[in-house]
């Protein structure tokens, strides 16, 4: 039934799900290469080239860096898996309800990196600190309703609207989740995320910032920044060092 699942939806999207794992597997070489991996938790999505009412990720009992296409599941947007061998990820339905509520998102990070998991712990706003940081300064909602996994469609939902329009946002004591047109995109909100937390703990563990460029100036290159062609180049660049690494 599963395969007979895979096989049809591998059918109707164009893009065989070799190629969708291995962006998958991509990804989360990048990620776990760049302080997102927290033992086998964490996850990346794509949203099913062809059908946007299904997206592929991989299975709960891998690490980000161990796709492959024997082990993605394919889960619809009320966050059952439809498709594909070993059980989803509990947290599925954080995918699931970002997709229903954004049509414009293919592909969706959630991780537990420790700089923005500390970070969140401050209960501080992001800061314009430095680079990174200023492709957040429109806007880094923080969902605070839970430490915990979010685990139903309810929660998964809240965490949804609290993401609302923008590219990232923080759980509270717990990790990121990231939304972008392209894994790409998603990808690099992550990793320039994290870069820019762990930056605002160094100057907070300092004594804190003296002071601060304009917000227009900072708002600017945020969009300069948080490009596709940008996303599309760090991506394609880190995809290169991984492979370089790879045994
Ligand atoms: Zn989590």
């Amino acid at each position: 039934m599963a395969a007979d699942g895979m096989r049809r939806d591998r059918a109707t999207s164009g893009t065989s799900m070799e190629e969708i794992a291995g962006k998958l597997a991509t990804a989360g070489r990048i990620l776990a290469r760049e302080g997102h991996r927290d033992y086998t938790r964490g996850h990346v999505s794509i949203r099913l080239p062809g059908n946007p009412e299904r997206f592929v990720m991989k299975s709960q009992r891998f690490g980000l860096e161990e796709v492959t296409a024997d082990n993605v599941v394919i889960v619809d947007l009320s966050g059952e898996k439809v498709a594909g061998e070993g059980a989803r990820h509990s947290e599925a339905f954080i995918h699931s309800e970002i997709y229903k509520a954004r049509p414009e998102v293919h592909a969706v990070v959630h991780t537990h990196p420790i700089h923005a998991v500390a970070l969140s712990a401050l209960g501080k706003p992001i800061q314009p600190l430095g680079q990174p940081s200023t492709v957040f300064s429109s806007g880094l909602p923080v969902f605070a309703d839970t430490i915990d996994l979010i685990t139903d469609a309810a929660r998964g939902a809240a965490v949804a609207r609290c993401l609302g329009p923008h590219r990232a946002m923080l759980l509270k004591n717990h990790g990121i989740v990231t939304a972008g047109a392209s894994i790409e995109e998603a990808v690099y909100f992550a990793l320039v995320l994290e870069d820019a937390c762990r930056l605002q703990l160094l100057v907070e563990a300092a004594g804190g910032a003296g002071s601060f460029f304009p917000a227009e100036e900072v708002a600017a290159l945020g969009r300069r920044l948080a490009s596709p062609a940008i996303a599309e180049t760090t991506f394609a660049y880190l995809a290169r060092c991984a492979a370089a690494e790879a045994p």
